[in-house]
This record gives structure tokens, sequence and C-alpha cells, in this order.
């Protein structure tokens, strides 16, 4: 019934304040309820396996936009989408997201793809094959959560994937305390060593950007930059380069 609609956070360098990309968020405008978030309804949606629909529905709206995004004369920055687990048990995610590209003529470096932790852990090997699909597509990825799940490091060393963000839980505790500083510093650490880039997720305040900054964090994203918006409204962050709030 189209009651559907992506919303589009910004991620930007934690440097320049430049946009490197926005994350698609999908959100259920119920005509009753208003807008109801994907953490109420996604976990459902993978319950019922309505989320193999619903994630396509995703994809194909992502890619619907890239498409009006770059025939309105914007440079588009690439767009995230979040991939569940069970779309990939469910398989044949990597022919989607290539028939979408062929579809709305999108070269791959505008598409990139958010995983979770455990998405990695299926032993599937079908799974696997689907992620390095993906990679070999162009399609750049992004390990989602980290260090909230099942972390599978044996998994990092597998399938190369090329940005770690690292889960809000971690980011919000920065300044708390030593060990919370510690634990973001070494995961930047190990993420450099990776030869991944690191996103912080969740970064709230001025002092968790202060922090990221010195630390050596790549990109940032969090309601200090910007919260989720319609692609109407997003389109404002394409026009003009988006400083955090600090500068
Ligand atoms: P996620 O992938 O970790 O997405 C980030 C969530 O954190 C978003 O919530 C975002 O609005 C929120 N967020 C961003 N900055 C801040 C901040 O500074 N502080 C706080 N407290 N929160 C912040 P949202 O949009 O409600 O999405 C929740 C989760 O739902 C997502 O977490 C993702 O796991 C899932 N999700 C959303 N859209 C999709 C989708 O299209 N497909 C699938 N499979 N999952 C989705
Ligand atoms: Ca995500
Ligand atoms: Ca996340």
């Amino acid at each position: 019934q189209r009651q559907f609609a992506l919303y589009y956070q910004p991620r930007v360098d934690t440097h320049t304040g430049e946009i490197r990309g926005l994350e698609a968020l999908v959100r259920w405008i119920h005509p009753v309820h208003g807008v109801i978030s994907p953490a109420v309804f996604i976990s459902m949606a993978e319950a019922t396996g309505s989320i193999i629909p619903l994630g396509a529905l995703v994809m194909e709206e992502a890619c619907r936009q890239i498409k009006a995004w770059r025939e309105a004369g914007l440079a588009p920055v690439p767009i995230s989408i979040n991939i569940s687990p069970r779309q990939l048990d469910a398989g044949g995610v990597d022919r989607q997201l290539a028939s979408l590209m062929e579809k709305y003529a999108i070269p791959p470096r505008l598409i990139e793809v958010e995983l979770t932790e455990s998405a990695m852990m299926s032993e599937a090997q079908g799974v696997l094959d689907q992620v390095a699909a993906i990679r070999q597509m162009g399609i750049t990825l992004h390990l989602d959560d980290f260090g909230t799940g099942y972390s599978s490091l044996s998994r990092l060393q597998e399938i190369e994937m090329q940005v770690l963000k690292i889960d809000r839980a971690f980011v919000s505790r920065l300044g708390t305390s030593h060990q919370a500083d510690v634990l973001v510093k070494t995961i930047i650490l190990m993420a450099r060593e990776l030869q991944m880039a690191v996103v912080a997720e969740g970064v709230e305040t001025v002092a968790q950007l202060h922090a990221l900054q010195r630390l050596g964090c790549d990109e940032v994203q969090g309601y200090l930059i910007a919260k989720a918006v319609t692609a109407e409204e997003a389109t404002a962050f394409l026009h003009k380069k988006l400083l955090p709030a600090t500068q």
C-alpha cells in the first residue's frame, strides 16, 4: 500500500565535514499510527519472512532515488543499504542488486551494502558467495554495528569488507571511562591495520566528535550532524557541503 518510505542519514568526513554517503533507513508511514521506526517492525518482518519483499522494496527504492538524483544533475554520494541476514539466507541478493544497477543505470561506486556481524556468522556457503559476489560487483561493504554482535574476527580476514562501523554503544560511552576510550581507540587501530575505513555511528555530542577526531576516525554519523530525513530534505545535503554543528 506504499506505506514504506526511505529516510536518509548523512555520513561525513570527521575532519572536514564533507558528505561521504547517505544511509537509507526504512520507515513505515502508517495512516493511523504515523511514522513507525524500523526498530519496531524489522524484527517482526524478519520473523515472518516479510523482510524478503520489504528488503527488495528498499533496494529498488534506493536505486530509483539514486537515478532520480543523478537525473536532477546532483552528483550523488554513495547510498548504503541495510541488508538483513534473512535476505542472504533466502539467496539471490547479489542478482537482485545486479539487475537493479542495470535497470537504473547505476555505477557500483554509488551503492554500498551494510551487513551486521551476525550476517557474517553464517556458515552457509551460499551466504558467503553472495557477499563475495556483491563485493566483486564493485559495491562497497560495511560491517555494521561492530562490537555488539557475535564478533567474528576470523571472518574479517575471509571477507574483505572495506568499512567498519563502530556501534553507537561504544561511541556513547566515549569520554566516560578509560576503558571506553581504549576500546574505540583499539577498534580504530585494528581497522586501520586491516585497511578498513572507520565510521563512528550515533555521534551526539561535540565532545564525542572531538574524541573521534583525536583518535583518527575517518567518518562520523549521528544526530550531532543530522538525523535521517526524507529524500526531499536530503537533497539539501547534496547541494552543499555538510559541516558538523561545531564549525
Ligand atoms: P542501524 O543500521 O544501526 O541504523 C542506525 C540507527 O541509529 C537508525 O535508527 C538511526 O536513525 C539511528 N541513529 C542515527 N544517529 C543516531 C544518534 O546520534 N543517536 C541515536 N540514539 N540514534 C541514532 P533507525 O532508522 O530507527 O533504524 C534502526 C535499525 O533498523 C537500523 O539500525 C537497522 O538495523 C534497521 N533498519 C533500518 N532500515 C532498514 C532496512 O532498510 N533494512 C533492514 N534490513 N534493516 C533496516
Ligand atoms: Ca546500518
Ligand atoms: Ca549500525
